[in-house]
């Protein structure tokens, strides 16, 4: 009977494709989407927390002692603890 070959046929076929399709990954064929941004970058401007280092707009950064922006007050005291 053929059938039968005809079908385990098919599923290595299928299993190919599928492999090959994983290999290649969503970069191929597709373009690059864009990440979805608020735009709130637009006008802000990046931060550097001086404790942790994260990067954060000014307008939510919390502001020190000596002028300098954190992210969060627990970064701002413990720069200040720092004795910074
Ligand atoms: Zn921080």
């Amino acid at each position: 009977m053929g059938l039968i070959r005809l079908l385990i046929l098919g599923t290595l076929v299928w299993l190919l494709v599928r492999l090959v399709k994983g290999l290649l990954g969503p970069a191929q064929g597709r373009t690059p989407r864009r990440p979805a941004s608020g735009g709130e970058l637009r006008g802000g401007e990046l931060v550097q927390d001086p404790q942790c280092g994260v990067y954060i707009p000014k307008e939510t950064a919390l502001k020190g002692p000596g002028g300098q922006l954190f992210c969060s007050p627990e970064c701002r005291d413990a720069y200040r603890n720092q004795g910074g």
